[in-house]
């Protein structure tokens, strides 16, 4: 996947990330990622945050380009360096290891998160319902 700048500022210090919640915003293409992000220890942060918008995929089937509405709400933990999990927790969790946590990084890997599920466009959709009711 092409990967293209579309703003400077979107990294930020991890001894900057402050304990009170941060809003953020990013726009990217036609995909909104905004939300929340703060220190919950020295070397754990915490982004909750939704991506809504719009997200070009290709339809696993056929492989027409498709527009997907997307809305996703996201929770995530961001560890400076390796992460030790003193708990059982289903939070998703991101190390990075220069120092900084960079939120194009993030929107990138869960948009292609995203368009690796399996999607369909609607005409393939409908051929399945078709199909359904000959057999
Ligand atoms: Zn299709």
């Amino acid at each position: 996947m092409q990967k293209e700048k579309f703003a400077k500022n979107m990294q930020i210090e991890f001894k900057k990330v402050p304990f009170n919640k941060k809003n953020f915003q990013i726009d990217y293409n036609l995909v909104k990622f905004e939300g929340t992000f703060c220190k919950m220890s020295q070397e754990l942060a915490k982004i909750e945050a939704t991506i809504s918008g719009k997200l070009n995929i290709i339809c696993s089937r056929c492989g027409k380009n498709i527009d997907l509405d997307i809305n996703e709400s996201i929770e995530l933990l961001v560890s400076d360096g390796v992460y030790t999990p003193d708990n059982e927790s289903d939070i998703d969790v991101i190390e990075v290891y220069g120092g900084s946590i960079d939120f194009e990084e993030i929107l990138n890997s869960e948009l292609e998160s995203i368009q690796s599920d399996y999607h369909i466009c609607d005409e393939c959709v409908n051929d399945n319902q078709v199909l359904e009711k000959e057999f």
